[in-house]
């Protein structure tokens, strides 16, 4: 269908724009424009061309841009022509009647070319009862517009709050420019969702009293005294240059509709508020085609706009948006419809300027620091009584808690799982449970990649950090002697193979980590450090050095100097790179717990020992993971009654609740490397061994040993073990089963090359860069991934994949996990693994056929 749309330069400048653009000199290079070229360009065209803005006066309506074709993603068509009326907005306001006369004549050269739709842009919306004079005379069909520009508003309202951390239900909101029709449409919008409706006319009129008086409303005529009340407007007169931001409180967001805009334009943009030209529609990026106008702004336009070309593209000739009350039905339709279209709302810009995710940000922080919207109070304690309701309840907080996720830690993570997928948010634990905002519970088989083996909030452990906060016990006093640091220490020892005698507190598995290799170093005088294929240490540099993944390290290279690696279970590797003499140590995880559960052979780790011990290498074994039972001895290598150099531990040593590492040494080792005045201090820590941290890491001993937690483990992990391993024997889907005690892997098929390319194939067509970029791994775990999630969303069973070896389902629940729980998991298992099986089939069918011959690339 064909419609027209009626514009008018708004200043001297964009009348020059206009004339400018309708030869096309706009159009070309337009991509990367932006106001600022916009200007620059003007003023060159200016002066080289010597044409003046006078120049650019023209007295008749013309048609200036043309869309010869709008196709929109769902195959809906149509074209329309750009109409000026030459009038500037000032012109028309004191003349209406002038313009009135443009209009017609541009909708009659319309209807002659074959619109069937005219819509009304800026000011010509306004004049001539808002399209009714036009809509009366019956030549075409006729909207302003308005419904999408009000439904546009409130969208970016929407977002706006979301962005700026504004609740409405908390603020006075206030429409200035009732009773225009699009305000009116605002204000009947925002009932019952604010705090209180302020209205602002420009005089005293029944029909504005009238209104205020339905809606509940406290009714204004003077702006300033508005603004001084409320710190959230919105703004739709038709007049123009109405706000000066000197007005606005600290800490206001004002959404300007306006064109021109109501709030006047100053150089130097305020910092505490924000101003939004609201009511703004982007078109799909394949719509913008050669036109000017779209193309002007990458497609952001007007709604009034956005509305006359969803109608055209939905072939619907009528007069929609016509008069001063809008249908409230009609701004949810066109709202919906524009969805449909691809049409979106989220781009935010100030005085036609993008606004930076980041403005935000520094936004929201300003209004926070100069206290400009009210902060909830903790309400002091009496009588050292404890204050109430320090912390906000945490199903409240989970509510914005993805979108803040979002924007303040992790913008993929979050994204990635969507709230009905794989990345959940959590707002409660106890036991093997973890439960969701509505009090789903779900079976944690992750126990946080080992470092839950008491199970959450177990009792002894959060009672044992209580008993050390009603103590008063001593924050963090450096270099003074902690009673609970010392305490710890001679605990952890006493239950530590051989003649580790020495133990450094620290915050994470990786801290534990860099302080073993220091030490290596610092004791051995060497520096080579060799590493496992596959192994994983931590993220931190010294860490990451010995974490021989080049994912993780290819981006911050270079790391330490003087690494090498050898295959995990390869003694004859080993005894070669040993043979130079040039290793301080050897880092070797007892099972490879993110490299995908890997077990070495019977009597790897002994012989390990034993070759590096001929050659004056250190043993570094990183018991991270799988110590403190999760292998079903209190330490891994307690199976094979080897004596390590140095351990590193973490993850459960916290009992599941504060942050809690260790690195445990040879007394001698630590004497050649610390024991002189000059060197005792070389490796410190702030909050190493803090009160807290060791209060739960001496529950968390205590639970493990008198509770026989690692005999459970190994117990759970037989029944587990033997149960998986006869599923695997049935599988097609599930290749290995491996592990020991309750570290067990379940190593899935992935999904097969062809495929695989295809994915990318389809992802390079659609330029998603980002997506091929770690797309191969992702591709490559979807039959993992399918079975995580039908363990998540059916059988309430919370699982994760190993860090690096993504095809591997690690099976790693807490060591209180009872036998019905192990056999819950094993059935759910194997009812995701046959579905998985008929839905990967059904994939890789359906698939190959668009693939063709790639199957063997
Ligand atoms: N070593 C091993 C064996 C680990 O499994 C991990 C963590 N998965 C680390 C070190 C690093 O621990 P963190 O994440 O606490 O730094």
């Amino acid at each position: 269908m064909k419609f027209a749309f009626l514009i008018h330069p708004l200043n001297a400048y964009t009348k020059l724009l206009l004339h400018l653009g309708a030869g096309g000199f706009f159009a070309k290079d337009r991509q990367e424009l932006d106001l600022f070229d916009f200007y620059a360009d003007l003023h060159n065209t200016v002066q080289t061309q010597g044409r003046t803005v006078q120049d650019a006066a023209s007295d008749d309506v013309r048609v200036v841009d043309e869309m010869a074709e709008l196709v929109s993603h769902n195959g809906c068509r149509a074209a329309g022509r750009i109409y000026e009326v030459p009038m500037q907005a000032t012109e028309i306001i004191d003349n209406p009647q002038q313009a009135v006369g443009y209009m017609e004549k541009a909708v009659d050269q319309a209807a002659d070319w074959g619109a069937e739709l005219v819509g009304l842009g800026s000011m010509t919306g306004v004049v001539g009862s808002q399209g009714v004079y036009l809509a009366n005379r019956g030549t075409t069909a006729i909207t302003t517009g308005n419904c999408l520009t009000a439904y546009a508003t409130l969208e970016n309202l929407r977002s706006l709050s979301e962005d700026a951390g504004i609740d409405l239900a908390d603020e006075i909101v206030t429409v200035v420019g009732c009773p225009g029709s699009i305000a009116m449409a605002l204000a009947h919008a925002l009932v019952g969702k604010c705090r209180e409706l302020h209205l602002v006319a420009r005089r005293l009129s029944a029909r504005s009293q009238s209104l205020a008086e339905q809606l509940g409303a406290k009714l204004l005529l003077d702006i300033p005294e508005a603004l001084s009340q409320s710190r959230v407007v919105l703004s739709a007169t038709s007049s123009g240059d109405c706000i000066d931001q000197a007005w606005l409180q600290p800490g206001s967001v004002v959404l300007d509709v306006a064109i021109p805009s109501d709030v006047v334009w100053q150089p130097e943009p305020r910092p505490d508020v924000l101003v939004i030209s609201a009511g703004l529609a982007t078109v799909p990026q394949q719509m913008i085609g050669d036109s000017m106008l779209l193309g002007f702004y990458g497609g952001l336009v007007p709604s009034c706009l956005g509305e006359t070309i969803i109608l055209a593209l939905e072939n619907r000739p009528e007069n929609y948006s016509v008069g001063r009350d809008l249908d409230p039905k009609h701004i949810q339709e066109i709202g919906q419809l524009a969805h449909k279209h691809g049409f979106d709302f989220t781009r935010l810009t100030s005085f036609g300027l993008p606004i930076a995710e980041n403005e935000f940000t520094r936004f929201r922080k300003i209004v926070t620091q100069h206290g400009a919207r009210p902060q909830r109070k903790i309400p002091a304690g009496t009588d050292g009584a404890p204050p109430a309701n320090v912390l906000p309840d945490i199903p409240s907080l989970a509510q914005r808690a993805r979108q803040r996720y979002q924007r303040y830690v992790n913008p993929v993570w979050a994204a990635l799982g969507g709230e009905s997928g794989l990345v959940k948010t959590f707002v409660r634990a106890e036991g093997a449970f973890l439960y969701d905002a509505a009090d789903r519970r779900f079976l944690d088989f992750v126990a946080g990649y080992g470092s839950m083996n008491l199970g959450h909030n177990h009792p002894a452990v959060v009672e044992a950090v209580s008993s050390a906060l009603t103590q008063k016990a001593p924050g963090f006093a450096q270099t003074a002697v902690n009673p609970l640091t010392a305490a710890l220490a001679e605990k952890l020892i006493s239950i530590t193979p051989g003649s580790l005698e020495l133990a450094f507190f620290t915050n994470s598995g990786a801290e534990s980590v860099e302080a073993a290799l220091k030490l290596a170093r610092a004791a051995t005088g060497r520096t080579g450090l060799l590493s496992c294929e596959g192994g994983y240490h931590g993220k931190t540099f010294g860490a990451l050095s010995v974490t021989a993944s080049p994912h993780y390290q290819r981006p911050f290279s270079p790391l330490l100097a003087d690494t090498a690696v050898v295959p995990f279970g390869d003694l004859e590797t080993l005894e070669r790179a040993l043979s130079t003499r040039r290793f301080a140590a050897f880092i070797v995880e007892p099972i490879q717990g993110e490299g995908g559960m890997n077990v070495p052979p019977a009597g790897y780790l002994a012989e390990a020992r034993k070759l590096c011990h001929d050659v004056g290498t250190l043993l570094i074994v990183d018991e991270v993971q799988t110590g403190l039972g999760r292998t079903g001895e209190l330490f891994a290598v307690n199976h094979d009654g080897v004596e390590p150099d140095i351990m590193t531990l973490a993850k459960s040593l916290g009992g599941g609740l504060v942050p809690l590492g260790a690195m445990l040494a040879r007394r001698d080792l630590w004497t050649k490397a610390y024991g002189t005045l000059d060197s005792f201090a070389l490796h410190t820590s702030t909050f190493s061994g803090g009160s807290l941290a060791c209060a739960a890491g001496l529950a968390t001993l205590d639970v493990l040993c008198n509770d026989g937690l690692a005999d459970s483990a190994r117990q759970h992990g037989r029944q587990l073990m033997a149960t998986l391993t006869e599923l695997c024997r049935q599988s097609t889907i599930l290749q290995a089963v491996r592990g020991r005690g309750l570290m067990i892997g379940l190593e899935f098929q992935p999904i097969s090359k062809a495929i695989a390319h295809q994915f990318e194939r389809m992802a390079l067509a659609a330029n998603a860069e980002f997506m091929v970029r770690g797309l191969d791994d992702l591709i490559q775990t979807i039959p993992v991934t399918y079975v995580m999630a039908t363990l998540l969303h059916e059988h309430g069973i919370y699982t994760q994949f190993t860090r690096s070896n993504p095809n591997v389902l690690r099976v790693q629940p807490p060591l209180i996990v009872t036998e019905r729980q192990a056999d819950h998991f094993c059935e759910a298992v194997e009812q995701a693994c046959s579905e998985c099986f008929y839905v990967s089939g059904l994939a890789e069918s359906v698939l190959s056929k668009s693939i063709g011959d790639h199957r063997n690339q």
